[in-house]
């Protein structure tokens, strides 16, 4: 049965226990309200540790104060059945208070990679992801810590904190899980309405179209944009807020494809607002 604890002092106990025992420890951290996508980081961080934990927190350092920290979906039961099922051995389900003790005023702040894409348009958002993450493997002290490539930049960026601030901690990146239609599973996407919902697949659509020129051979990162940009406005209901190709690892944009590349975007259905990526090329690990 899975435990929940609600306290920094309850991990850190167990997890003193698991290393007394000699277990190795995987950490997935998440959000809550947890779909399949989450789940698959689970079930490889069970494969992978002898203990799994999974953190369930809605981090309000990473929302703007226009964002939807109040209204982010939250259900902790049905997320602690989807531990249980996976196998995990522990929510760590904290109260902002309990993360955030009064007067803290210390970030984490990872420039360069952090000044694109999402973060032109959510200024705060990685200091707060790379804040809260370096919390959580201050807490847990894992092995391995697992995250989707569904938030490719917010990888990058934990990747390079990883290496900049010499945690040892090895940082596993899992490839996005889709519905059907191709859209990415997000907790979000449940904003979505019955026609926002219809229209939202285009996003794998064009990025799959970007892929395939890219196979072929075209190198010119803005006829890609192009045919992405043209093949997204073509839903009326699609409003971007970037589609951009940039180096897998600096996260810098690239005008001609030569090395390993991220492409990325971010677009509105109402006032939903999704992400998606393909990568191409291989990635620095
Ligand atoms: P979130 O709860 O949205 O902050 O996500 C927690 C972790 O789950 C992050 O590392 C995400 O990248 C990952 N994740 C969310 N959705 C997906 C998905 N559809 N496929 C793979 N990983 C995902």
């Amino acid at each position: 049965m899975i435990k929940i604890c609600k306290t920094i002092d309850e991990v850190r106990a167990e997890v003193k226990q698991y290393k007394k025992d000699g277990l190795s420890v995987g950490l997935v951290p998440t959000m809550g309200y947890l779909h399949e996508g989450h789940k698959s980081l689970i079930d490889k961080a069970v494969t992978e540790n002898d203990r799994v934990i999974v953190s369930d927190f809605v981090n309000p350092t990473q929302f703007g104060p226009s964002e939807d920290l109040e209204d982010y979906p939250r259900d902790l039961d049905k997320d602690a059945m989807l531990c249980d099922d996976a196998k995990a051995d522990i929510m760590f389900n904290p109260e902002p208070e309990e993360m955030y003790a009064a007067g803290s005023c210390t970030f984490v702040t990872v420039s360069g990679l952090t000044s694109e894409l999402c973060g032109k348009s959510r200024p705060i958002h990685f200091r707060g992801v790379a804040t809260v993450v370096s919390k959580l493997f201050n807490i847990v002290d894992p092995d391995r810590a697992y995250f989707g490539e569904k938030d490719a930049q917010q990888l990058a960026v934990i990747k390079r904190m990883v290496k900049d601030l010499n945690f040892d901690i090895e940082i596993v990146g899992c490839p996005i899980v889709r519905e059907e239609d191709g859209l990415a599973k997000s907790s979000r996407n449940k904003y979505l309405n019955k026609e926002e919902r219809m229209a939202a697949p285009v996003l794998r659509r064009a990025l799959e179209l970007g892929k395939e020129a890219v196979a072929k051979g075209e190198i010119d990162a803005d006829k890609i944009k192009v045919l992405i940009v043209d093949t997204i406005n073509s839903e009326k209901l699609s409003n971007i807020d970037y589609v951009e190709i940039v180096d897998a690892e600096t996260i810098k944009p690239v005008s001609k494809i030569r090395g390993p590349i991220l492409c990325a975007l971010a677009v509105s259905f109402g006032t939903t607002r999704l992400i998606d990526n393909f990568s191409y090329g291989s990635r620095e690990k």
